[in-house]
């Protein structure tokens, strides 16, 4: 039997007793996109799954927001992946007070420690950058102008991480245990099932944390569940369903091969974890069948270096045909003409190069990092191609290209845009409106209830709406700082 939610807010007495109940808060990730962060409260423990960073702009100020409990009551954090708006506030969390465990993969411990540390530092450039432009301009953001977190709060971390394995139950307090599964979404990430039992009861909650997609190169794919009394869905693209992938080979191979004929190199703007390997994987499988020519590939990034190591120190994550290809010998992390780029000198280098080369570069839309000097040098000549892979956000620089800027400002200097621009879609790593659907489709009867999560606003509803019709279930689209009652 399907038991009603009860919503209610904090103000209002909460139950107690012997009886089983778990209260969970939405604290992020509620309609919106970014900022996951969920607490679960039962038989007196206190966990956060996620606790990620608020990136869209109408949102940034919820970072400031204090937690609603005292930071020493909680006693743990469960991480499903180091993206960002997931693993993004551990720093803030830790500063404030709090010493437990969190509990995430090797593979997610490993990436977060570089996400987090490259965080912190562009909170103090920010910081200090805003506190400047203040002074100059004699006035008061809306926002202090000291960084949300320093690297040293971002390094507190580090001893924290606790590395879990796929499949293994970790007890996190009496009567709590919870399993990581794999979510094929990034190198370690996970969705994540917490058991929750009293006097005899049992109850589980499933967080699906990022949903990986079906097939998609390198890793393995998404779990499936047969069983949960009580799910946590995104839906970041609920309302939508990709193109085909298939022919992500046959997009690249044509335009390498025309940019080689008109003499000029292909500059990839790349996010430095899954995009930026994904692209190797496939320059490394044209490279394999012979349907490129051989030529120099820079990985000009090192923050997407350092991530490309730990994907080699974690084959145990590799899917069946990856692990065949690393066997081989023909992995695309090391295939003959790719260099990985680590200094500013070696970066300078690369314009020296004669011939077509591809460059992969960050930031993944253009608003900072080495990949503004690799357009400088390139978006000018027709001979070239700018060649994105990502989704790029309204407003950055990748978005003014894509949408067919003539001219362009890059530090500081006006670029006629005459290169070729060039996108290939279908790398999300995120599962559609169908893949949604058929992930939830592993389960054998319905879950007490379903809360739609990690969406903007019309996305959530939506698939709220596709989900409840397709199935019948009970299906709710919780908001910032609401909580229910489940029993
Ligand atoms: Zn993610």
């Amino acid at each position: 039997m399907v038991q009603p939610i009860r919503w209610y807010h904090s103000e209002t007495a909460k139950p107690r007793g012997t009886e089983l109940h778990i209260n969970l808060s939405f604290l992020g990730g509620a309609r919106n996109v970014t900022g996951s962060r969920y607490l679960l409260e039962a038989n007196d423990v206190r966990l956060l799954v996620d606790c990620g960073l608020y990136q869209e702009r109408e949102f940034r100020a919820r970072n400031w927001d204090p937690l609603p409990i005292a930071h020493r009551t909680l006693d743990a954090v469960l991480l499903t992946h180091a993206h960002l708006d997931h693993c993004g506030l551990l720093p803030k969390l830790v500063r404030d007070g709090f010493r437990g465990p969190i509990y995430a993969t090797a593979a997610t411990c490993e990436i977060a420690r570089i996400m987090l540390a490259d965080s912190a530092r562009l909170q103090q450039e920010d910081a200090e950058f805003k506190r400047r432009r203040h002074q100059r301009e004699r006035r008061k953001g809306s926002f202090p102008e000291v960084p949300l977190y320093t690297v040293e709060d971002a390094e507190a971390c580090f001893p924290l991480f606790s590395p879990v394995r796929y499949g293994e139950s970790t007890r996190i307090g009496d009567g709590i245990e919870a399993t990581f599964y794999d979510a094929g979404h990034v190198l370690g990430s996970s969705m994540i099932k917490v058991a929750v039992s009293r006097n005899g009861e049992k109850r589980t909650v499933l967080f699906s944390g990022d949903v990986g997609r079906q097939d998609k190169p390198i890793l393995r794919d998404p779990t499936l569940f047969s069983e949960a009394d009580y799910v946590l869905v995104e839906s970041t693209y609920g309302d939508r369903l990709h193109q085909d992938s298939a022919d992500m080979g046959d997009s690249l191979a044509e335009i390498v091969t025309s940019t080689r004929k008109a003499g000029g190199n292909v500059v990839v703007p790349s996010f430095a974890l899954e995009r930026a390997q994904e692209v190797l994987y496939y320059l490394n499988e044209l490279l394999v069948e012979n349907r490129v020519p051989r030529l120099l590939v820079f990985l000009d990034s090192p923050m997407a270096v350092s991530i490309t190591e730990i994907f080699e120190r974690h084959p145990e994550l590799f899917d069946e045909e990856m692990t065949t290809l690393v066997g081989r010998n023909k992995s695309p992390f090391d295939f003959p003409g790719l260099k990985m780029v680590e200094t500013v000198d070696e970066s300078k280098a690369i314009n020296q190069v004669q011939g077509t080369i591809v460059i992969i570069a960050g930031s993944g839309m253009c608003t900072g990092g080495r990949i503004k000097h690799h357009l400088v040098t390139n978006i000018s000549r027709p001979e070239s191609t700018i060649l994105f892979v990502g989704y790029q956000a309204s407003g950055t620089l990748g978005r003014h290209i894509v949408n067919g800027a003539k001219k362009i400002r890059i530090l500081g200097q006006q670029h006629a845009v005459k290169a070729r621009i060039a996108q290939i879609d279908g790398l999300s790593a995120h599962a559609d409106r169908d893949e949604l659907l058929r992930w939830l489709s592993g389960l054998r009867k319905a879950p007490r209830h379903v809360f739609v999560t990690h969406g903007e606003e019309e996305a959530a509803e939506s698939f709220g709406e596709f989900l409840r019709e397709s199935t019948g279930w009970d299906v709710s689209v919780p908001g910032y700082g609401e909580e229910a009652l489940l029993e």
